[in-house]
């Protein structure tokens, strides 16, 4: 499934964040050891004990939503952060990241799914949050795109509608915010049930666990 995931992202040229929360350290190296070295975690403690145990050439990512005292235990070695939603967690980003003199990579997680109860920004919360970048430089972090979840459901007309949203976005805050900035360039969208969607509609980067591991139980 691995090769056949990679082959399915080549033509794009975009990125596999394989997803390995709850998954063995052992897991992980079977598919570190074909080549993987993106890995993606939502629960901090289960990544700190993953980090410290696995190869360090190893970018890990984190996709879950992160409260922003559970910053401090990643800011040492993460490489992105695919949920920020708020001023308050880009600070705290930054401040971490500034301790030990690192840039850490930030995605803008927007709520393009219908569900409620999803976190994330829309594109005013985002504009005002990149003003306040913008009067307030912060020099240890970097955005380097958006990130969005689609809802869950099996009706795929309406899951390429939000991924098609969310490039819309990105292709808005591109002229807006970011015209000369190279390093905005990432699309995190797509997984599992919806990665082949997502690439059509301009993924740079797809999350994918249960198809690479297994079920999650
Ligand atoms: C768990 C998770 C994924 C991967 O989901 P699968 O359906 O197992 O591929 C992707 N993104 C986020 C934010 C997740 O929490």
């Amino acid at each position: 499934m691995f090769n056949k995931i990679i082959a399915a992202l080549a033509p794009y040229e975009a990125k596999l964040v394989a997803v390995s929360k709850t998954k063995s350290e052992d897991d992980i190296m079977r598919l570190y050891d074909m080549g993987q070295r993106i890995f993606g975690e939502n629960r901090v403690q289960e990544l700190v004990a993953k980090a410290a145990n696995l190869p360090e050439d190893i970018q890990w990512h984190e996709i879950g939503h992160l409260q922003t005292n559970k910053v401090k235990y990643i800011a040492p070695f993460i490489d992105t952060i695919h949920a920020v939603d708020s001023i308050k967690l880009l600070k705290e980003i930054n401040k971490q990241a500034a301790k030990h003199d690192r840039v850490i990579n930030c995605l803008l997680q927007f709520h393009i799914a219908k569900e409620t109860t999803k976190f994330g920004l829309d594109y005013e919360g985002a504009a005002e949050l990149l003003q306040f970048l913008k009067d307030n430089p912060m020099t240890n972090v970097r955005i380097t795109g958006v990130m969005g979840m689609g809802t869950f459901t099996d009706d795929m007309d309406q899951v390429r509608e939000e991924f098609k949203t969310l490039k819309s976005i990105f292709d808005r805050l591109k002229i807006d915010w970011f015209e000369k900035e190279d390093s905005f360039k990432e699309i995190s969208m797509g997984m599992s049930g919806d990665y082949p969607i997502a690439l059509e509609e301009g993924a740079t980067m797809v999350r994918i666990g249960t198809l690479l591991f297994g079920a999650r139980y």
